[in-house]
């Protein structure tokens, strides 16, 4: 015997998804679980890869295999093709490994032909009900097998409705639609030269073909490709002996999921329709009711409903999506699959199955993707509001959150509208650096081009500030400043509301709530921290970031980086001072001045943090990023100063740098003005003993010092480090414990961390620069070609985004080795941007580190990330066994 390509439910289970595709697999094991599912049989994906190789034809052997299969159904049921008694009808639906939309999806009724409508008659006694089922079958099968469009069927259906002056198709009794089965005859003629074909099989033969050839069509094509979906998987057909949803009043036909899919309830949520078929429901002529209406239309069918959801709940351990018909009372089952959800339905259904028995916390660990919970941490839409107001428009998911404001079309009036008090979302045809102000101020921002790498989404996605670009369905005009969707026209001024987590635009001013971190939510990360070894810490440089981040459950500071404190307006004057001195006397003057300052910023975020750790990082970037660029600020600080502006003119070009990723930053600013780091010690140890003092609460801050690439420079900058905490102590009669350690982020360092380990009693992993000078790609400059790097698939991501494992990943093994032979207790982790990306929280996992940092927001996602490196340990463990 030659390859087996057709599997009768029976012989098929839900494991064999690849085969017989998601919807095929699953009727064979609602089948084999005893479930009521109308017999019928699946034609492989194979197949639909066989058809492909012997030119989209099917074959004689495979002909065959499809007759012996049906003529097993026939005898099951004891009907028959073409039967003038008791005739089969059959389905057929195709069924992709994924659910595919693009791909022909169903036809109903199959087998109809002028015997068979008899049979059907005689079958049930009902004249209407036959004719209705057969035109129904030449439209669609017309339509969606052989591209005859619907709208020729539409207007002849019209026109009868007008002749017979009714409203409604329900309205049209048995003998019109018997005229319309024979209109429709002609239409198909008229388009395809030849009559409607008679013979079932060769019904069945073209729908199926249809079913193949619609794998490869553009749409399908497309969705694939965006998904990443391979194009040689397939699709599977089901052929489906038919139950009848539209037989009178105790038949019907619905869809629903076994619980709510936007919040979780275990309530089964759904709509039905009595007397109905299946696309009546979807194609929204009449309004389904609510599922809980089932209970009081037919309380015993419902009954068995629950049953059967609950028997498909405990079998799949998951929430289900099903579709189901009613046939004279009797309950059947056409689909189950696992339901799409919201995050916080995901969340709220998995704790609730693990209260239920039904699966581990593992499990339940791993059910959710650790970015979703994006959607759960950002103030959202009131979700009742939400459901009242009018979409304007759909773009893309840019950069997730929930905005709402006046619309303005340039970034110079959004910065006067935020002057004004007033909210205001940014909209441009596409944004530009020179928008970076405008967007700062924005709730939210909105492109009609561009996509989820453009500039607004990037920079949007950096600053944690809603997105929606790409948006194509809205006109924006910025000289007229309106922008248009469809025949809505929108000024200046007038409210929107964007939704950046799924790309929608909204009419008017949607309230928003904080998120609910307790209740599920706070179940849930209970068990994630009960099993991940990793520690998470947040990446922070005020109190308010800290603030924010203790709440998301950050366990400690990572990485607070001094320079933004630097960046205030209130003290750029005495850091430029410090800059522009020409003596080491003025420098330690202007210093002086913003030491008081540092030390209160240092204070108040102990005293966020509590017992916490907290890393604070000694100055790191090149000088000249705090340099006046424009004349006038040139004038007002010489004047300032009493010097010449020509003369600090001079100096602020000297500071200028052909290449500052490379240059005069980090430890190397330490090296030329020691008494920089000196202060920001002074500031961090003054700081701490305050703490002890006023408070009680004793810390042991870790000093940080960055770029560190050779031992000796290290030692060099620890003696100066040293030498003012020795003075603090002195000076103050009273002393604490610190940690001075260093960041890796100079392949030199990685590479020589045996060396700089004698020196450092902790690693803080730099993988933003480790990355830049790994590869050797620039920082700044670096977007103007990665981005062709990922779409030729040379790369999957961008490593600035997704840690490079192989290349900078083995640099920081090589560390991780060298640092612990020398210091078996070293302190590891990692700071750099990837810190709060699941995969790579995974591997700083796996190489041992212990603990990663990662800004506010990512906290959630780094904890959820850190558990399921350690679940899936196990479970390769167990494989393993
Ligand atoms: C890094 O280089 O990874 C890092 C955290 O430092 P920064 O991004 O401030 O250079
Ligand atoms: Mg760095």
């Amino acid at each position: 015997m030659g390859k087996k390509y057709v599997y009768s439910f029976k012989e098929g289970s839900k494991e064999m998804k690849s085969l017989l595709g998601g919807k095929g697999s699953n009727l064979a094991e609602m089948t084999n679980i005893g479930l009521p599912v109308p017999p019928g049989f699946t034609i492989t994906t194979e197949a639909c890869n066989r058809f492909y190789d012997e030119g989209q034809k099917l074959w004689p052997e495979l002909l065959e295999e499809i007759y012996l299969n049906l003529a097993e159904v026939e005898k099951t049921l004891g009907k028959r093709f073409s039967d003038q008694s008791n005739p089969l009808l059959v389905s057929v639906r195709s069924g992709a490994v994924f659910s595919m939309p693009g791909m022909m999806d169903t036809i109903l009724n199959l087998g109809l032909n002028d015997d068979a409508v008899k049979g059907l008659i005689s079958s049930t006694g009902n004249e209407r009900f036959a004719y209705d089922s057969y035109r129904r079958f030449i439209q669609m099968f017309s339509d969606i097998a052989m591209g005859i469009p619907k709208r020729k069927f539409d207007e002849v259906m019209e026109k009868m409705k007008e002749d017979k002056g009714v409203h409604l198709d329900t309205e049209l009794e048995a003998e019109d639609l018997k005229e319309l089965v024979r209109r429709f005859k002609d239409v198909y003629y008229e388009d395809m030269g030849t009559e409607f074909p008679q013979d079932p099989m060769k019904q069945l033969q073209l729908a199926i073909e249809a079913v193949f050839s619609s794998w490869n069509n553009p749409r399908a094509v497309i969705y694939r490709k965006l998904h990443d979906i391979p194009g040689n998987l397939g699709t599977a057909v089901n052929v489906q002996s038919m139950v009848y949803g539209n037989m009178g009043d105790t038949s019907g036909t619905g869809v629903a999921f076994t619980r709510n899919p936007a919040n979780g309830e275990n309530k089964i949520y759904g709509e039905f329709l009595m007397n109905a078929q299946g696309e009546d429901v979807v194609a929204g002529i009449r309004t389904p009711k609510s599922i809980s209406e089932l209970e009081e239309v037919m309380p015993e069918v419902f009954e068995e409903f629950r049953k059967v959801t609950n028997i498909l709940e405990s079998h799949y351990r998951d929430m289900q999506d099903i579709e189901f018909t009613i046939e004279k009372g009797k309950l059947f089952m056409l689909q189950t699959r696992t339901g799409k959800r919201t995050t916080q339905a995901a969340i709220n259904i998995a704790v609730d199955l693990v209260n239920e028995g039904k699966i581990s916390k593992d499990e339940a660990i791993l059910r959710i993707e650790p970015n979703q919970l994006n959607q759960l941490l950002h103030p959202a839409f009131d979700t009742k509001k939400l459901a009242e107001s009018e979409v304007l428009a759909k773009g893309l998911p840019a950069s997730p959150g929930a905005a709402s404001g006046k619309i303005y079309f340039h970034a110079k009036d959004v910065v006067e509208a935020k002057g004004r008090g007033e909210k205001a979302i940014l909209v441009r045809q596409e944004t530009s650096p020179e928008d970076i102000e405008g967007m700062i101020m924005a709730e939210g921002i909105l492109t009609a081009r561009g996509g989820m790498t453009s500039h607004a989404a990037v920079v949007a996605r950096g600053m944690g500030k809603c997105c929606v670009a790409g948006c194509s369905e809205v006109r924006v005009d910025e000289l007229q400043k309106t922008m248009k969707s469809g025949s809505i026209t929108l000024k200046e001024g007038d409210y929107i509301s964007l939704d950046g987590s799924i790309g929608t635009v909204y009419l008017g001013d949607i309230p928003k709530v904080e998120p609910e971190l307790s209740g599920h939510f706070g179940e849930f990360m209970s068990w994630v921290d009960e099993v991940r070894r990793l520690k998470v810490r947040t990446n922070a440089d005020t109190p308010k970031d800290s603030a924010q981040a203790v709440k998301f459950g950050a366990e400690g500071i990572g990485l607070c980086r001094t320079e933004h404190m630097f960046f205030d307006e209130a003290r750029i004057p005495a850091v430029r001072r410090m800059i522009v001195s020409n003596s080491e006397t003025q420098r330690k003057k202007a210093l002086e001045e913003l030491l008081p300052l540092q030390r209160k910023d240092f204070y108040e975020i102990y005293k966020i943090m509590e017992e916490r750790p907290v890393t604070i990082r000694l100055l790191d970037p090149p000088l000249h990023e705090f340099l006046p660029s424009n004349a006038k600020d040139i004038e007002e600080l010489a004047k300032s100063m009493g010097i010449a502006a020509e003369d600090l003119k001079d100096t602020v070009e000297s500071l200028e740098e052909v290449n500052p990723m490379l240059g005069h930053r980090g430890c190397r600013l330490a090296v030329t003005y020691p008494e920089i780091y000196r202060m920001q010690t002074r500031a961090i140890i003054e700081a701490a003993l305050d703490y002890k003092v006023n408070d009680g609460v004793e810390i042991v801050p870790e000093i940080m010092i960055p770029l560190i690439g050779d031992a000796d420079e290290l030692t060099y900058v620890k003696k100066e480090v040293i030498a003012e905490i020795e003075d603090v102590f002195r000076e103050r009669s009273d002393s604490i414990e610190y940690m001075i350690g260093t960041m890796i982020e100079v392949p030199r360092a990685a590479i020589t961390a045996d060396d700089i380990a004698k020196e450092a009693e902790f690693f803080s992993f730099g993988t933003n620069d480790l990355t830049q000078m790994g590869f050797g790609f620039s920082r700044d400059d670096s977007g103007k070609f990665l981005n062709a790097y990922v779409d030729k698939g040379i790369f999957a991501k961008s490593p600035f985004e997704v840690l490079d494992q192989r290349g900078i990943g083995k640099m920081m093994e090589i560390a991780v080795d060298l640092g612990r032979k020398t210091r078996p207790d070293i302190k590891l982790g990692i700071c750099g941007e990837h810190g709060g990306e699941p995969s790579s929280v995974e591997f700083c996992h796996r190489i041992g580190l212990d603990y990663v940092s990662c800004s506010p927001y990512r906290v959630p996602i780094a904890r959820l990330a850190a558990a399921q490196a350690v679940v899936k340990e196990r479970m390769n463990l167990q494989l393993d066994k």
